[in-house]
């Protein structure tokens, strides 16, 4: 019933806009607009090609530096831009009968990275790396380049310490800026030559003291030399270990200062430090790997504290209704490494400990967890390893309890019935962006905020009618930082949560090609709910497949639950923006989701086995 009431309403509307467009012509409009939604004026963009995205009266005929540009029923456009280094006018031109509408607007793109050649002698100093102080030990590698005048010698000295260690002219290559969605953007035209490099190994007998690090070129006849702020320092390998404490909650760590996160240490974690870059240490994970961590977040101690240092008597398995815990005491906080090598297999490294295990039973209640095995992986490295007799693991956390105990604890498969997959299931919907932070715009000037929310709303709806339990990280148009989100999803103990976004492109790609639907996360036990959501989209909303990613986002790193986020199409392709934008589309969008969802509950339902023990008849 309600349903025939709109349409009509909706038929009776069209009639009427129709009437309206018939009974004003349009050479009446006295003003044509053209609103530049992006790029902003006078921008300055690194990239070969940028998109315009905009709108303008959708009758209107318009040229983009003399290119015609389709202009789409609700005014929107999307046009690529080519860009050369320097300043580059770009003239719209908007005509609807005899009016017209410019706008000119200027893009500047940096001149490229070209070989600088042989004479002068020249060193680019902004090219010099390292380009923080350092602070290594016996055996690290530091590792030296820098651009210069090409076909000349090069070389770099540590202070008065190591002199002119020779450098090597690499082969001409490509500049690049780092990838996105697998493609990267260059910044030269040709390869360039000039980039030298040298190493050199720190030995034992190295005693440095804030040594600054000095390059130099040198030519047949003349020579330049630059000292860098950079200064470089060694731990003696006869100084007692440094000991950190982690004073930051779960404080990142990082494979190499700026690069990707391994797992966080837990707050009163004790490390070892073994070496300083800028503002980042870096410390031991057992004695073949290495973690970076900011320097805010440790306090360092006192000189002789020892290193940390514990064996592990016994593992301890228990369970309650709805988690089991693996509690393994310590005598002291061990750096951590935990990780998912596939769906139903967990491992949990132990740094600076021995095993001393000889006995440890299960949980005899709980059977989802299959196995726990333990193994001494070096001479200071304890692994111990986790299978589950589920499909995946839905969640885990892990901490240290005020007796160091360090406690994983996995989140069981919830009960599911099949009939109603969604009863007592709590799903966190977090719709992306909000307040002062947009998100992508569309050529029309509506936002990403906006659109996510409509359709999270429109979700939040189907899934409460469905049984759900469903918490919103936002109903509104607010700001809503990334953490907090997540911190919501934990403490409202969700199983699921998603984030709802949809996406856009960095300059220098064409939206008109690179496009469509995309799904992302980041821990194995989430990738099984990704690609059922992933399908059900590309199913019910027909856009183009984009791909399932895995990506290190605050919204997909979650490990407390099932962490899924959606870019469910372009705000800046035409074609997919019309459509999301739409009020029923969303409905779709919706729907596809919510059928996603069930599905993947119902898979995951409590099956009817026969058990052991009815067995015994026969
Ligand atoms: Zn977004």
């Amino acid at each position: 019933m309600k349903k025939g009431i709109i349409r009509i309403y909706i038929d009776l509307l069209s009639l009427l806009f129709v009437t309206f467009l018939l009974i004003i012509p349009a050479h009446a409009q006295e003003k044509l607009n053209i609103e530049l939604v992006y790029p902003e004026k006078d921008a300055q963009i690194q990239a070969h090609s940028t998109f315009f995205v905009g709108n303008t009266h959708p009758e209107a005929k318009l040229r983009i530096n003399n290119e015609r540009v389709k202009v789409y029923p609700n005014g929107g456009f999307v046009h690529v831009v080519g860009l050369n280094p320097g300043t580059n006018v770009i003239n719209l031109k908007a005509t609807l009968g005899k009016i017209t509408e410019t706008l000119t607007t200027t893009v500047y793109t940096p001149k490229y990275e070209v070989t600088i050649p042989k004479l002068p002698l020249k060193i680019d100093i902004k090219s010099i790396k390292p380009a923080e102080n350092l602070v290594y030990r016996s055996g690290d590698i530091i590792q030296v380049s820098f651009k210069g005048s090409t076909d000349n010698k090069a070389y770099f000295s540590i202070g008065n310490k190591r002199k002119n260690i020779p450098m090597i002219e690499q082969p001409p290559k490509y500049i690049k800026q780092e990838p996105v969605y697998g493609a990267s953007i260059k910044t030269s035209s040709t390869p360039v030559k000039g980039i030298y490099k040298g190493t050199y190994r720190i030995t034992a007998k190295d005693n440095l003291q804030n040594e600054p690090l000095i390059v130099k070129l040198v030519s047949d006849r003349n020579k330049v030399d630059y000292k860098t702020r950079v200064v470089i320092s060694t731990i003696s390998p006869d100084t007692p270990p440094v000991i950190a404490k982690v004073i930051a909650d779960y404080a990142v760590v990082r494979t190499y200062p700026g690069k990707s996160r391994l797992t966080p240490l837990p707050e009163g974690t004790l490390i070892t430090l073994t070496g300083q870059q800028g503002d980042d240490y870096r410390f031991e994970m057992g004695n073949s790997l290495n973690g970076w961590i900011s320097r805010e977040d440790i306090l360092v101690m006192p000189v002789g504290t020892p290193a940390p240092a514990s064996s592990i008597d016994i593992i301890d398995i228990a369970s309650d209704e709805n988690r089991v815990f693996i509690k393994i005491p310590l005598s002291q906080r061990h750096p951590v490494l935990i990780d998912q090598p596939s769906e139903t297999g967990m491992l949990l490294k132990i740094f600076g400990v021995k095993a001393n295990i000889d006995l440890f039973s299960y949980d005899n209640s709980d059977e989802f967890l299959k196995e726990v095995k333990w193994s001494q992986e070096t001479k200071d490295t304890v692994q111990i390893s986790l299978k589950t007799d589920a499909k995946h693991f839905w969640g885990y956390k892990y901490y240290y309890r005020d007796d160091d105990t360090l406690v994983l604890e996995l989140r069981k498969p919830p009960m599911i019935n099949p009939e109603k997959p969604f009863d007592g299931i709590t799903i966190c919907l977090d719709p992306g962006h909000g307040g002062e932070e947009e998100g992508a715009k569309g050529p029309t000037n509506i936002t990403e905020k906006e659109v996510n929310l409509q359709i999270a709303l429109k979700l939040q709806e189907l899934l409460k009618n469905k049984g759900a339990n469903v918490i919103m990280t936002r109903t509104t148009d607010e700001e809503v930082g990334l953490y907090d989100r997540v911190k919501y999803a934990v403490t409202q103990d969700a199983v699921i949560l998603l984030s709802l976004h949809n996406n856009s492109l960095p300059d220098g790609r064409d939206p008109y090609k690179d496009h469509g639907t995309s799904t992302y996360y980041y821990h194995s036990q989430a990738l099984p709910l990704a690609k059922i959501l992933h399908k059900a989209l590309l199913e019910d909303v027909q856009f183009k497949d984009f791909g399932i990613f895995w990506s290190s986002f605050a919204l997909t790193r979650p490990q407390e639950m099932l962490a899924v986020l959606l870019e469910i199409g372009f705000m800046i392709n035409p074609g997919e923006y019309n459509r999301i934008i739409e009020a029923d589309f969303q409905n779709t969008i919706a729907k596809s989701i919510s059928r996603g969802l069930e599905y993947f509950l119902f898979i995951n339902a409590e099956k009817p086995e026969l058990e052991l023990s009815e067995n015994k008849e026969n």
